[in-house]
């Protein structure tokens, strides 16, 4: 299917406004894709006061109901899967096939259902004749998701999800580089649901803003980057707003010595390049031991060499460009100022300056120092900085020097030993042999300035509800 015939998209016409809005480019060819509403303040208030009108009837139908209408919006999701994976496709970038387009719509059912069917016991703190205490969780109220560009959908589903489980009613408000993928998600959602319970409001960052600060929102959902992860903290403190916070990474990796780099190169690479290095939890600067140095440079290369990059509707792409010209620009200037360093070029690092798109090629840098601006900051796109150390000690100290902590690894053919060198790391979630494999029964957040609270799993649903005693 070619582009132009991809635009006779039912769901992306339904989610335009009749006049206006504000054109969305396809960052992959530059062309129109859609039209997204520009909602004001006085739109948002409807929004909220519709929310908060429709949360006691949507708690008072319990666990049971909920869950059984949440799994109906996954078979909702599930009905539309193509389509919702086309607009995003086109409106984020990320290819169709491989770990995107197509698997970020079947995160987002899964998400659900898992949202839908965790259980969440009452828990007995204490019974013992003659005190019985139990906790459970309330709803809280009006919550407000706001979401970043990189996994639109699913990130609005791990804030929905377990939200709308709990007996919230929500107000999504999605980033304004990628409103229509997660309007449309919503349309769908709302297929199963009882008006008012879930709505969108599309906008900049004042909508945001204006969300994140309203009276009648009770707690926020957020991920997105931390300076603006501190201006909500800073927004919520007049209502003492309860917080969710996933904000930016900068993953390490650590590579011991006994590790086997052609064993891990494909593991390496797609842990750094899922969703072309536009995901808070990839790896962003892998530490390598210097007996094997030469040899993970050489399997990675190898492996990387190979991996399509292109426009996401042709089927054999697995890469896309990125998002938008400020993330290409970040990308770029970080690039090119690590050569100018002197660090070697082992892949990439030559983007076309006649292409079409936000296309930066797939890029790998070795001989890098630990404090080069493309290895400190969270770089977010196609360029993985290689960096040699000697000794273990200053791996993981250079592992936690930064101020963010959100995931990191450990490779090793010994599970034991790099679950130790795991435990000393400064991060929300280590994992072996492996990088950024998120699971939505296990709770995923953030250390340090990653931001704090946590999704997924019972966790998950514990944070989106009002822990109330009943004692005696
Ligand atoms: P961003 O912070 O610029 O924007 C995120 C959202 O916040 C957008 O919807 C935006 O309109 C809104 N917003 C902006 N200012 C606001 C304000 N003052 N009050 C309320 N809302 C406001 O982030 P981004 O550039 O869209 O996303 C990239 C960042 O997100 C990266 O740093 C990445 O690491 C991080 N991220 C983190 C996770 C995680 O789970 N930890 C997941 C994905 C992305």
């Amino acid at each position: 299917m070619t582009a132009q015939t991809d635009l006779n998209n039912s769901l992306l016409t339904a989610i335009q406004p009749d006049h206006g809005g504000r054109v969305i480019l396809d960052p992959a060819t530059g062309e129109p894709i859609g039209r997204a509403p520009e909602h004001s303040v006085v739109d948002l208030q409807e929004a909220i006061d519709a929310a908060k009108a429709a949360q006691p009837g949507w708690a008072a139908l319990g666990h049971a109901q909920r869950t059984s209408l949440l799994n109906k919006a996954a078979d909702a999701i599930e009905a539309h899967a193509e389509e919702l994976a086309r607009i995003l496709s086109r409106e984020q970038g990320k290819p169709l096939n491989g770990p995107n387009a197509r698997f970020e719509v079947g995160a987002c059912v899964a998400w659900l259902r898992a949202a839908a069917d965790t259980p969440l016991e009452p828990e007995t703190v204490v019974d013992d004749g003659t005190t019985r205490a139990v906790l459970t969780y309330r709803p809280l109220g009006v919550v407000a998701a706001i979401g970043p560009w990189n996994w639109p959908m699913m990130i609005t589903v791990w804030q929905l999800g377990p939200a709308l489980r709990m007996g919230n009613t929500v107000v999504v408000k999605p980033s304004e580089h990628t409103p229509l993928s997660v309007l449309a998600l919503v349309k769908v959602i709302n297929e199963a649901l009882p008006a008012g319970v879930l709505s969108a409001v599309s906008g900049g960052r004042e909508v945001g803003e204006a969300l994140a600060g309203h009276p009648g929102v009770d707690k926020v959902m957020f991920t997105g980057s931390t300076a603006t992860g501190k201006a909500i903290v800073r927004s919520s403190a007049d209502t003492l707003k309860r917080l969710t916070l996933e904000l930016g990474g900068n993953d390490p990796g650590i590579v011991l010595p006994d590790a086997d780099p052609k064993a891990i190169a494909e593991g390496l690479f797609w842990g750094a390049f899922i969703n072309t290095g536009q995901t808070c939890a990839a790896l962003k600067r892998l530490y390598v031991h210097q007996d094997i140095y030469d040899q993970v440079c050489q399997a990675i290369t190898d492996y990387a060499a190979n991996v399509p990059m292109g426009v996401g509707l042709e089927e054999q792409n697995v890469l896309g460009p990125l998002q938008n010209a400020s993330q290409y620009a970040i990308v770029k200037d970080l690039v090119q100022a690590a050569k100018d360093s002197g660090a070697r070029i082992l892949l990439g690092g030559n983007p076309d300056p006649e292409a079409k798109g936000y296309f930066y090629p797939t890029t790998l840098v070795a001989d890098i120092d630990n404090t080069n601006p493309l290895v400190a900051q969270e770089q977010f796109g196609p360029a993985l900085p290689i960096i040699k150390y000697t000794d273990i000690e200053d791996a993981v100290k250079m592992a936690n020097a930064l101020e963010v902590g959100l995931g990191a690894s450990v490779w090793s053919s010994d599970r034991e030993k790099a679950r130790e060198v795991a435990a000393r790391i400064e991060a929300g979630t280590v994992w072996i042999n492996e990088h950024g494999a998120i699971d939505p029964r296990v709770p995923f957040g953030g250390a340090k300035q990653s931001g704090y609270g946590l999704e997924f799993g019972v966790e998950g649903l514990k944070h989106l509800g009002q822990p109330q005693i009943i004692k005696g």
